[in-house]
C-alpha cells in the first residue's frame, strides 16, 4: 500500500527522511469501493516546523524576484496543469470519489486562479502621487508578507488549494500547505509541477497531519497569515486561535445554501438547476443548493418534476462513463447524511424520495447513497437548521418574496443564495436585500470567477477579506507609504507642528 509523503523544500519527506519525527499515518480510502488505497503520513509539530522553516529560508529570494519572473513561473505551472488534467482528474475521483467530468470542472476553476496570479504585475503596481506637498513626492506599494499557510477541506483538494497558493506564491510569499487528509494525492502532484514549472525549492511546501499540524501553523510567530476553507467549527476555532497568535485570518466556513423559486420561474430551467446544483458532487459542495424556497403555487409543480429527476439519478463510481453523482467521501459521512434523513423523517418533513438503500452493482462496498428529497421542511427542523452535506435537498414552501427573503436572512450561514424568476424588479430586490455573500440570479451555484472574489457573510467566513480576486492580493501584502523629499527641496529650520500642505 502506498505511503503519501509530505512536501518539503522542494522533494517528498517519507519515512526514509531522517529529519521527519513522526511515523503516525491515516487511512486513504477510494469511496466508490471502500478499499483502502493508501495511508497518509500525519505530522508532528517538529514535522511542520521543518517546513515552516524550509519556508522561512526560501523567503528572502523569491521576494526579491521580479514580480515578471514570479508570474512566468505562473504562466508554466497552469500550462503543466493542463497537460496533466487526465491524471490529477483521476487521483481526484480515486480519493474523493466525485465523477470525472467533475473534477475536470473543479481544476478548471482552480487553474483560473493561476491565470489571475499570471498578471501580477499589473496587480502588484502601486500608486503614486507626484507633490502632495511642495517638492515632496509620495507612494504607496504592496509588499508580501512573508510564510503563510492554508488549510483545506476534502471536497475540492485541488481548487481549494489552488484559491490561496498561486496568488500568495505570485505576491511573494512562500507558503506551507495544510491539505485535507482525505485525498491529499492531487495536491501532491501540484507540488511536483509547481517544482517543474521553475519555483524554487521552499517557497511552496504541503505537510499532511490533523489537529496537531493545524495547531502548529496557527500559533508558530513565523507564520504571518492563515487561510482556511472548511467547516464552521473549525473555522471559527482557527481565526480564534490564528488572531489571538497576531496572525492575519481568512476562514471561510460552512453553509445552507437556499434557492428562491418565484411564481413566475421557468419551471424547466429551475429543475435542472436544482437537479445539478443538488445532487452534483453529491452535494459535497460549499456552494450546493440544499433548500428550495418555493414561493406560492410553483410547490407542488416543482415537486413533481423533480421526484422523477431525482429517483433517475446516474449513480456509480466516479469513473464510469455518464455518471452524474458518485459516493460520498467516507463511510462515516455516509452514515452522518443517512442520520439527517432519519431525523427528518422524525420531525415530521415528507421524505418524497429516499436515498437510503441505494446500492451500485458491483460497488456494494462503496461508500453510496442515492439522492432524498424532503417536501414540507420547516425552519425548526435539524435537516434545515444544519449543513447536511449530501444528496438531500429540501423544499420549504412559503407565501410570499418577503417570506423567502426573510427565511434566508434569519439562517446562521450566509455563503451562497440563488433566485430564479423572470421578474427583473424581484431580482433586483433580492440581491439588493440578501444578506449572503454570492447571490445568483437564475444562476444555481454563483461561484464568482478568479478575478472577481469568493466568500460568505455571516457564519460563512470569519475574517474580512473574500478569497482570490483582488482580495486574495490585498490579503497576502501590506500596505507601505513612502514620502519623500531631496535635500535640495528642504528649507528652512526645525518643525515642531503636525506637517500639513505649504
Ligand atoms: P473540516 O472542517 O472537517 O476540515 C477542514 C480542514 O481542517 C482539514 O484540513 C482538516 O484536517 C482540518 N481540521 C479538521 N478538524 C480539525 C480540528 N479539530 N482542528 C484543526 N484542524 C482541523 O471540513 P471538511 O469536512 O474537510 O470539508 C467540508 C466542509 O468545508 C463543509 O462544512 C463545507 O461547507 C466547507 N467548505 C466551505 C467552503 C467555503 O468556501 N465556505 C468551501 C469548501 C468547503
Amino acid at each position: 500500500m502506498k505511503t503519501i509523503p509530505h512536501w518539503i523544500n522542494g522533494k517528498d519527506a517519507d519515512l526514509q527522511d531522517k529529519a521527519l519525527t513522526s511515523t503516525r499515518t491515516s487511512p486513504v480510502f477510494n469511496p466508490a469501493t471502500g478499499e483502502q488505497t493508501g495511508q497518509l503520513l500525519l505530522a508532528s509539530k517538529a514535522d511542520v516546523e521543518t517546513a515552516i522553516s524550509a519556508a522561512e529560508k526560501a523567503f528572502p529570494g523569491w521576494a526579491a524576484t521580479p514580480p515578471l519572473s514570479r508570474a512566468r513561473v505562473m504562466f508554466k505551472f497552469k500550462e503543466l496543469i493542463e497537460q496533466h488534467a487526465d491524471q490529477l482528474a483521476a487521483l481526484i475521483t480515486a480519493e474523493h470519489g466525485k465523477v470525472l467530468s467533475d473534477a475536470k470542472g473543479e481544476l478548471t476553476r482552480g487553474f483560473e486562479v493561476v491565470e489571475f496570479a499570471c498578471g501580477i504585475p499589473q496587480l502588484l503596481k502601486g500608486e503614486f502621487t507626484e507633490n502632495v506637498g511642495r517638492d515632496i513626492d509620495s507612494w504607496s506599494m504592496r509588499q508580501p508578507l512573508g510564510v503563510v499557510a492554508g488549510i483545506t477541506p476534502f471536497n475540492f483538494p485541488t481548487m481549494v488549494p489552488m484559491w490561496m497558493f498561486p496568488v500568495a506564491i505570485a505576491c511573494g510569499n512562500t507558503f506551507v500547505l495544510k491539505p485535507s487528509e482525505r485525498d491529499p494525492s492531487a495536491p501532491r502532484l501540484l507540488a511536483q509541477l509547481l517544482k517543474q514549472a521553475g519555483l524554487p525549492d521552499g517557497v511552496f511546501n504541503i505537510v499532511n497531519g490533523d489537529k496537531q499540524a493545524v495547531d502548529t501553523l496557527l500559533t508558530d510567530p513565523r507564520i504571518q497569515a492563515v487561510s482556511f476553507v472548511g467547516s464552521t467549527p473549525i473555522a471559527q476555532y482557527i481565526y480564534a486561535t490564528g488572531t489571538a497568535h497576531g496572525k492575519r485570518v481568512q476562514a471561510l466556513g460552512g453553509a445552507k445554501n437556499h434557492m428562491v423559486v418565484m411564481p413566475d420561474a421557468d419551471l424547466d430551467q429551475t429543475v435542472n438547476a436544482l437537479m445539478g446544483a443538488g445532487y452534483g458532487s453529491a452535494g459535497e459542495r460549499c456552494m450546493a443548493i440544499s433548500v428550495a424556497v418555493a414561493v406560492g403555487d410553483i410547490a407542488d409543480k416543482l415537486v413533481t418534476a423533480l421526484e422523477p429527476k431525482v429517483r433517475a439519478l446516474k449513480i456509480g463510481a466516479g469513473t464510469m462513463i455518464d455518471c452524474e453523482m458518485g459516493p460520498l467521501v467516507t463511510a462515516q459521512h455516509r452514515d452522518k447524511v443517512r442520520g439527517y434523513i432519519d431525523a427528518g423523517l422524525e420531525e415530521g418533513a415528507k421524505l418524497v424520495v429516499d436515498g437510503r438503500g441505494h446500492k451500485v452493482s458491483g460497488h456494494e462496498q462503496g461508500f453510496f447513497l442515492g439522492g432524498s428529497l424532503f417536501d414540507h421542511v420547516k425552519p425548526n427542523m435539524k435537516i434545515y437548521r444544519e449543513e447536511i452535506f449530501g444528496p438531500v435537498l429540501c423544499i420549504v414552501r412559503v407565501n410570499s418574496f418577503d417570506e423567502a427573503v426573510k427565511l434566508i436572512n434569519d439562517h446562521e450561514f450566509g455563503n451562497g443564495t440563488a433566485i430564479f424568476t423572470r421578474d427583473g424588479d424581484s431580482a433586483r430586490q433580492f440581491a439588493h436585500a440578501i444578506q449572503v455573500g454570492m447571490v445568483g440570479i437564475n444562476v444555481p451555484i454563483p461561484v464568482p470567477m478568479a478575478f472577481h472574489s469568493f466568500g460568505g457573510w455571516k457564519k460563512s467566513l470569519f475574517g474580512d477579506h473574500h478569497m482570490h480576486g483582488p482580495e486574495g492580493v490585498r490579503f497576502y501584502t501590506r500596505m507601505k507609504t513612502i514620502t519623500s523629499r531631496w535635500p535640495t527641496g528642504i528649507r528652512g529650520g526645525a518643525e515642531f507642528v503636525m506637517p500639513t500642505m505649504k
